[in-house]
C-alpha cells in the first residue's frame, strides 16, 4: 500500500495583498505550509509528500521544508500550473501510480491526526471522499442586479475543504478526461465551468459519488488579511500538538 499527499502552494495568493505569498508567512513562527506538511509527515497513512509550489521556487522549498525543518517524506516538489486544477495535475504526474491519493490546500494549515483518520476510515468504503462541514449561516443565490434568487436549504448544505482523498487510479482518469474537455473547449474557444475542487472533477466527469468527512471548523483556508487574524490565534495550539509527535 502506497499513499500520497500533494499539497498544494502555487497559488498566487493576490487576494491576501502581502508581499509574502500566504503560503510563506509565519503564524506563531512557522510558515502557513509547515502545519500541514507535519500533519501529513506524523501520518502513519501517508507515505509521501508532493509539494507543489511556484514556478522558481523550487529550491526555496526544498531548502526550507526538506532541509531545514526535515519533512523526510517529501520526495517531490515541482511547480504548478496556471489554475488551481493545473496544479493537482503536475503534482498526479510527480506522484506516479499508487493507491490513494490526498490532495490538501496548503493554504489550510489546521488540519489534525483525527481528521487523517476519518478520511482513511472513509476510503475504506468509498473511492472519493471529501471533508467538510455543515454550515452556520443561511445560505441565498443571489441575481446579477442584486437580489435574492433562491434560499438554499441550509440543512443539506455543507462547505468543502481539503484532504480530498481519492483512488489514483479514479481521480487520474477524472483529471485526464478533463484536461481532454479543456483541450476541445479551447480548440472551440468554448467555455468550461470553472474548476474549484478536485470532488467535482470526480462528480462531474466520472459521475461517481463522493462521501463526505466531517473536517474541522478549525480547518480555515487562509485567503485574506482578515483569516491571518484568526489562524494566528489558532496556530499556537496545533504548533503544540504537531511538535509533541
Ligand atoms: O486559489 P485557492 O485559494 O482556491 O487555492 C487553494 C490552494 O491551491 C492554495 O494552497 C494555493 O496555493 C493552491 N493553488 C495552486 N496553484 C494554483 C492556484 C492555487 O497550487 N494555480
Amino acid at each position: 500500500m502506497k499513499n500520497v499527499a500533494i499539497v498544494l502552494a502555487g497559488g498566487s495568493g493576490s487576494r491576501m495583498k502581502s508581499k509574502k505569498k500566504k503560503q510563506y508567512l509565519l503564524l506563531s513562527d512557522r510558515p502557513v505550509l509547515w502545519y500541514s506538511l507535519c500533519a501529513f509527515q506524523n501520518c502513519p497513512n501517508i507515505d509521501e509528500i508532493i509539494l507543489v509550489c511556484g514556478e522558481g521556487e523550487e529550491e526555496y522549498c526544498r531548502r526550507e521544508f526538506a532541509e531545514n525543518y526535515g519533512f523526510a517524506k517529501i520526495k517531490k516538489i515541482v511547480h504548478g500550473g496556471k489554475e488551481r486544477y493545473h496544479s493537482v495535475y503536475e503534482g498526479m504526474k510527480a506522484a506516479g501510480s499508487c493507491d490513494y491519493i490526498l490532495i490538501h490546500d496548503g493554504a489550510r494549515p489546521f488540519i489534525d491526526e483525527r481528521m487523517l483518520e476519518r478520511i482513511f476510515a472513509g476510503l475504506s468504503d468509498c473511492p472519493a471522499c471529501a471533508v467538510g462541514m455543515p454550515v452556520k449561516d443561511t445560505i441565498k443565490m443571489r441575481n446579477m442586479e442584486g437580489y435574492v434568487e433562491q434560499t438554499l436549504p441550509r440543512e443539506k448544505l455543507w462547505m468543502i475543504q481539503t484532504p480530498q482523498a481519492f483512488s489514483y487510479p479514479l481521480l487520474l482518469q477524472a483529471y485526464e478526461e478533463m484536461m481532454r474537455r479543456e483541450q476541445t473547449a479551447a480548440e472551440q474557444e468554448g467555455s468550461t465551468v470553472k474548476i474549484t475542487d478536485d470532488a467535482m472533477v470526480v462528480e462531474t466527469v466520472l459521475h461517481i459519488p463522493v462521501k463526505l468527512i466531517e473536517g474541522s471548523y478549525d480547518n480555515i483556508k487562509i485567503t485574506t488579511p482578515e483569516d491571518l487574524a484568526l489562524a494566528g490565534a489558532l496556530a499556537e495550539q496545533y504548533k503544540i500538538k504537531l511538535t509533541e509527535k
